[in-house]
């Protein structure tokens, strides 16, 4: 069983789909930790996030390894998962570059796909419903208003441009951000993480009462 979860930056993505693991009993897996991963590794090592060559080179030789921590996935390198510094404005910034990079997303979708090494996943990211588990029933795509999705960074601590991020993600070549194919899309603005993983799990558990 695989929940996919997708949407735009800030859109509540990893709030909720923690709430929904959690509720379910289901390992969480925060795709876009890993794409900030090999970015963060990318501007520590001095390698150019704009040149994939030089990207594509790093995947052969990082030393990663997929865990599972407390019902969470977690992509470490050199044994280290690098929580804090995958969050600040500088990898944020540089992670769009190394995510349209297609041989670095066959990279992490291979990965991805493993995880169901470790249980029934809910998985969050930008083409989850599209790529990476496309054949599952269980779809969302998440989104709010910019002012919005501003201010929940914003009180996070961080002051980013959330538009210029989600524009280069939707109009990548290498599967954009779109919304997949039967999902059900879920407008969030206005309403608490509670409201909102509260609705997918009626959607899941309706779904999964029709299946018998
Ligand atoms: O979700 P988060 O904001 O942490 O994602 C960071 C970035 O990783 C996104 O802006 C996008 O460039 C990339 N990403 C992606 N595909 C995913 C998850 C994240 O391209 N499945």
């Amino acid at each position: 069983m695989v929940i996919a979860i997708d949407g735009t930056s800030a859109s509540g993505k990893s709030t909720n789909a923690k709430l929904v693991a959690k509720a379910l009993g289901y390992v969480y897996v925060d795709t876009g930790a890993m794409y900030r991963t090999l970015a963060w590794h990318c501007l520590r090592s001095g390698v150019d996030v704009h040149d994939p060559k030089a990207v594509t080179a790093v995947l052969r030789r990082w030393k990663t390894r997929l865990i599972c921590v407390d019902g969470e996935v977690q992509l470490l390198v050199d044994g280290y998962y690098p929580a804090k510094e995958i969050r600040t404005a500088e990898t944020s910034a540089a992670v769009p570059h190394v995510s349209a990079i297609p041989k670095v997303r066959e990279w992490m979708v291979r990965r991805q796909q493993s995880c169901t090494q470790f249980g029934n996943l809910v998985m969050e990211g930008r083409d989850i419903g599209t790529n990476v588990f496309p054949e599952t029933d269980f779809k969302f795509y998440l989104d709010a208003s910019l002012e919005e999705r501003t201010r929940r960074r914003e009180a996070d601590g961080i002051s980013e441009d959330l538009a210029k991020r989600d524009k280069r993600d939707s109009e990548r070549k290498a599967a954009p951000l779109m919304i997949p194919l039967g999902a059900v899309v879920v407008n969030n603005s206005g309403q608490t993480p509670k409201q909102t993983s509260e609705f997918i799990l009626g959607e899941i558990r309706r779904r999964l009462a029709a299946r018998g």
